[in-house]
């Protein structure tokens, strides 16, 4: 039976970001350096195909520090932690390596020089993200308040409208957070913060690259994670974009074919925590059902690498 055409547009940039890139080494090396098992406090980064194959090697995933032994290291994920965490783990003298994106540490770094000013801060983030709960931990607990919407603006009691600055979680929409701002700004005139937004290179090139593809798709697909925020805000951004079916798959067999009947052209992206690999898993499912034809859409190179931390890069 001959297949009928299609036509693949690959977003690019896609998938691994160079935070995710470091986080996963940062767990390797580990392993390699101390053995196994080495803790990871949290998913390291969330992509469930990520951690099980971390899992394979060595590590051990656990929700919070007591739940570790003192005598085995501990990773912090790349969505940061609050301050509370490394404290506690140097209080218990132990072994441990933060993972923390430096872009998130930048953030933190940035809340932190604020109250030391004597503003206040208010975060732009999704309440419970692990990022959002890290940041908001840099600070003595109810120091930072959290706004999710413009809504929410409205809402907020400063303590003094005058002397305020804002932050954001690293991986939001930056169309959505372009309101949000704007909205602090209406009401907050004199309100502080960063040039434009803390949305990190790679959620803003992901986010173009979709906006490339999607208007001229019929279905288009985000290879990612439930959990995976930059993930779901590409699949949002997909469908804002002008994409009548948009959808958030983490590996091939999750594709609804019968969704995809009859179409002629698919988009396929991946958030910063999916690896390469399930996008050619998707790629291939595709190819068995179409004849193909596939082109690469860039909107942007990113040549952006950070370094493991020294403890990983010195003999054990
Ligand atoms: Fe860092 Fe951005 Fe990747 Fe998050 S998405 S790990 S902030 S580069």
């Amino acid at each position: 039976m001959t297949k009928p055409p299609l036509t693949l547009y690959l977003a690019a940039p896609r998938g691994f970001c160079a935070g995710v890139d470091r986080a996963i080494k940062i767990v390797e090396m580990a392993i390699e350096k101390w053995g196994a098992p080495v803790y990871v406090r949290h998913e390291i980064v969330h992509n469930k195909f990520v951690v099980d194959g971390l899992r394979a090697k060595g590590a051990v995933f656990v929700e919070e520090l007591d739940e570790c032994p003192g005598d085995r290291p501990v990773i912090f994920s790349a969505h940061g932690v609050p301050k509370a965490i490394p404290a506690e783990a140097e209080r218990r003298q132990m072994v441990y390596v933060d993972a923390t994106c430096p872009l998130v540490s930048k953030v933190h770094i940035e809340a932190e020089r604020h109250a030391e000013r004597g503003l206040q801060i208010i975060m732009i983030g999704h309440r419970g993200h692990p990022e959002t709960i890290g940041t908001m931990g840099q600070l003595p607990e109810g120091e930072v308040l959290l706004v999710e919407t413009v809504a929410d603006v409205a809402r907020i009691a400063v303590r003094n409208p005058k002397r305020l600055a804002f932050v954001t979680q690293t991986t939001l929409s930056v169309d959505d957070t372009r309101d949000i701002v704007a909205a602090l700004q209406a009401r907050f005139p004199q309100i502080v913060g960063p040039h434009k937004e803390d949305i990190c290179y790679a959620t803003t090139n992901r986010q173009e690259a979709v906006k490339a593809v999607a208007p001229k798709s019929d279905a288009l697909l985000v290879v990612g994670a439930p959990n995976s925020s930059n993930s779901r805000r590409l699949v949002e951004v997909a469908a804002k974009a002008g994409c009548s079916y948009a959808q958030l798959v983490q590996r091939a067999e999750d594709i609804d074919w019968r969704a995809l009947d009859g179409i002629a052209t698919v988009a396929v992206s991946a958030g910063a925590s999916a690896p390469e690999l399930l996008v050619n898993e998707v790629i291939d499912a595709f190819r068995a059902r179409f004849e193909v034809t596939l082109e690469v859409v860039e909107t942007a190179v990113e040549h952006v690498e950070f370094k493991v931390p020294r403890v990983l890069r010195q003999p054990a």
